[in-house]
C-alpha cells in the first residue's frame, strides 16, 4: 500500500491490517493498525487528527493528586533509606528498581515526561528526591508542588534542558513519531545520563493470544507499540546504548483483554473494573513466568548517553 512506512525501521512493504476499537471507554469506534514484517512494530495508519478528544476528563492519569503528610514523608524517605542503603527490598517502592537500575542520587536532575498528574514524583519527592521536574501536554495547567518538583504543560519538543535521567511510563507510545521522539529524549540527556522507557511491546504472548482484543493497543491512543528489535535499532541511531531491558507485564494483559473479548469496555458501567483476588493472583503468577522468558507485554528499556 502507497504511503506506509515503519515508523521505525522505515521498511515499506507493509504487513497484515487489523482494525481495533476503542475500548477503554467502549466508543466502538475502529482504527486500522498493522505490523511491520521487519522490525516486528505495530503502528496505527490513519490516526485521527484530533487526539486530545480521546482523553476525557476523567482519563486515569489526571485524577487528583495525593499528597502525604509531614509524618508520611519522613516514612517515605526512611523507606527509601533502608532500601538504598541496605537492599532491605521489603522496603522497595514502587519506583525503586527503576532508581536502582538508573543509579541516580536524589539530587541529580530527572524528569519524568508523560508524567499525568505528577503522582511518581511526588513520591520521589516524599523520599527526598529533590530536582524532579514533570512535564505533560495534557495536564491542566502547569505548577510548581514544592521546591525541587516542578510540573510543565509541555509537549516533547518544548522541552529544554538537560537531565542525568529522563524517564517515560507508557508515555512514548502516546506520541505520533518514535524516531523523532528518541531524538529529542536523546537531546534532553547530559553525557552519561539514562532514559527509562517502559512501554507496551509487541513480543508478547498476549498479542498473539488476543490479537485485536489484546487491551495494549490501546485504539486510538496508542500511535504504535515497538518490538524490542525497534527500541534497539532506535537506540543505535540515535547514539544511546541499550544497556538493560526487564520485562515487567502485570495481570492486567489478562484480565483486561478478556474482558474486551467478550465486547466490554474497560470502564463498563455497573461492573467491577478488575476480577477477583484468585484471579488475579493466578495472572499475576503467569505474567511473572512470560516476564522471565522475555515474553510478557510490557518492559522496561534502560539506555546510556556515551
Ligand atoms: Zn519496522
Amino acid at each position: 500500500m502507497e504511503g506506509y512506512s515503519c515508523l521505525v525501521c522505515f521498511n515499506d512493504t507493509r504487513g497484515p491490517v487489523y482494525q481495533i476499537k476503542e475500548m477503554m471507554f467502549g466508543s466502538g469506534e475502529q482504527f486500522a493498525y498493522t505490523q511491520c514484517p521487519q522490525c516486528g512494530t505495530i503502528q496505527q495508519l490513519d490516526p485521527p487528527p484530533n487526539m486530545s478528544t480521546y482523553y476525557p476528563k476523567g482519563y486515569y492519569s489526571f485524577a487528583g493528586l495525593s499528597l502525604s503528610n509531614v509524618q508520611v514523608r519522613w516514612m517515605k524517605r526512611l523507606r527509601f533509606f533502608w532500601f538504598r542503603k541496605f537492599g532491605l527490598t521489603l522496603f522497595q517502592p514502587v519506583y525503586g528498581n527503576w532508581i536502582r537500575i538508573l543509579d541516580i542520587g536524589k539530587d541529580q536532575a530527572i524528569a519524568d515526561i508523560g508524567c499525568g498528574n505528577g503522582q511518581l514524583l511526588y513520591e520521589m519527592y516524599s523520599s527526598g528526591f529533590r530536582n524532579l521536574s514533570g512535564f505533560d501536554p495534557f495536564m491542566d495547567a502547569s505548577r510548581s508542588i514544592a521546591r525541587g518538583l516542578k510540573l510543565y504543560k509541555k509537549d516533547l519538543d518544548q522541552i529544554h534542558g538537560s537531565y542525568h535521567a529522563v524517564m517515560l511510563h507508557h508515555a512514548f507510545e502516546h506520541m505520533p513519531n518514535p524516531d523523532a521522539s528518541f531524538a529529542q529524549l536523546a537531546r534532553l540527556l547530559k553525557p552519561g545520563g539514562k532514559l527509562l522507557i517502559r512501554v507496551p511491546v509487541s513480543d508478547g504472548e498476549a498479542w498473539t493470544m488476543y490479537r485485536e482484543n489484546w487491551v495494549q493497543l490501546d485504539a486510538p491512543r496508542h500511535y504504535f507499540i515497538p518490538s524490542v528489535a525497534g527500541m534497539r535499532i532506535l537506540a543505535n541511531r540515535h547514539g544511546l546504548e541499550l544497556y538493560h531491558t526487564e520485562f515487567d507485564s502485570t495481570s492486567f494483559q489478562f484480565w483486561a483483554s478478556q474482558k474486551y473479548q467478550k465486547g466490554r469496555s474497560l470502564h463498563q458501567p455497573g461492573e467491577e473494573v478488575s476480577p477477583s483476588a484468585d484471579i488475579l493472583r493466578e495472572f499475576e503468577k503467569k505474567a511473572a513466568s512470560l516476564n522471565s522468558i522475555r515474553k510478557g507485554d510490557q518492559a522496561a528499556f534502560y539506555f546510556r548517553k556515551p
